[in-house]
């Protein structure tokens, strides 16, 4: 199982209830955070999640909406010595200005008070061992230089108690060393193998995630069968046209991807104030069957035959929110990401 929780699904600006993009990824122990938007560490407390074991922060790229919070997340860190270390990865552009926002702005020159350590990455498999896998996969936005990440659960063979029991295999260390993949001997001298208890491989829950993205013929692959698509739908189609200057999507675009990628869930993300949350959920709909439009605080958990489980945050009527923002986006300020 995989579960995934939003922090902020806001473009661009935050609004009265969307915070900008972090997400916490977790699987079993392990936690990714990916991207860092302003208020970040607000939204970590009201979540519940607070900031243990978030060691690990991977970037989808380098514009500020997604970015800005580590300033405040690491000052937090670093004076209250939360974490041993923290360690950032993303493309070489995001690194950089992560850098420069760490380096020159938030430490000025004193030495930080837990590790700290960025790593410039390309696409390709992250972390691995024998449970879990997550990967990087190029993803096509303004600015160049921005990735998805794919966190996958390993596939697993079902192990068979009545085969065994059938075999006479006591319950313990032989069943584990079996499970593990290697032969036993049972005290009568025979040996059974694991061919014999173990059933066909059973696939584990995928997330894939994909930050900003300027299009998604490029990205069928990455995310092919996955259990949930987290993506960003920016924009609906009768803006296609602001979609397509600010490297941005539509939430037709997201579902189109999600179903020729053959996905089982849609989630969207990165939303825009000028559009109600049915709205954008009724024109993914018309492409894709199983959309979810995620709320900050929504909480999603991908279950290796994957079905899903959500928690959502309370709702709330998005339509209400109509502020002197989104009334400069409408006159055309658009999300231009920074
Ligand atoms: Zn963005
Ligand atoms: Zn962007």
């Amino acid at each position: 199982m995989i579960e995934i929780a939003f922090l902020g699904t806001s473009a661009s600006a935050p609004s009265i209830r969307r915070g900008l993009p972090a997400h916490v990824v977790m699987f079993e122990d392990r936690r990714f955070m990916v991207d860092c938007g302003e208020g970040t560490q607000r939204q970590l407390l009201r979540s519940g999640l607070g900031f243990r074991r978030l060691e690990t922060i991977l970037l989808t790229h380098a514009h500020l909406d997604h970015i800005l919070g580590l300033a405040g997340f690491l000052s937090t860190v670093m004076r209250w010595e939360i974490l041993p270390r923290v360690a950032i990865y993303g493309r070489r552009g995001a690194i950089e200005r992560v850098k420069d926002l760490i380096y020159r702005v938030v430490l000025r020159g004193t030495r930080p008070s837990i590790e700290i350590s960025f790593h410039a990455i390309e696409p390709g498999v992250l972390f691995e061992d024998e449970k879990f896998r997550v990967s990087a996969f190029p993803v096509t936005h303004r600015g160049g230089d921005s990735l998805g990440y794919l966190f996958q659960e390993k596939p697993r063979r079902p192990f068979l108690v009545e085969k065994a029991e059938a075999l006479g295999i006591p319950p313990g260390p032989e069943r584990r060393r079996l499970v593990q993949g290697h032969p036993v001997t049972l005290p009568d001298g025979r040996v059974v193998t694991p061919e014999e208890v173990l059933g066909p491989p059973v696939e584990g829950a995928s997330l894939a995630l994909v930050g900003d993205a300027g299009r998604v013929d490029d990205l069928v692959e990455a995310v092919r069968g996955v259990g949930a698509l987290v993506i960003e739908a920016t924009y609906l189609e009768p803006d296609r046209d602001l979609a397509r200057r600010h490297d941005h999507l539509t939430a037709a675009e997201a579902a189109w991807l999600a179903r020729a990628a053959g996905v089982r869930h849609l989630i969207l993300t990165h939303l825009s104030r000028r559009y109600r949350e049915r709205e954008i959920r009724q024109e993914a709909q018309a492409l894709f069957p199983h959309v979810w439009v995620a709320r900050d605080f929504d909480r999603y958990r991908i279950l290796k035959d994957g079905r899903l489980e959500v928690e959502r945050a309370e709702a709330y009527e998005i339509e209400e929110e109509r502020d002197v923002l989104a009334e400069s986006e409408r006159a055309g300020a658009g999300h231009s990401g920074l």
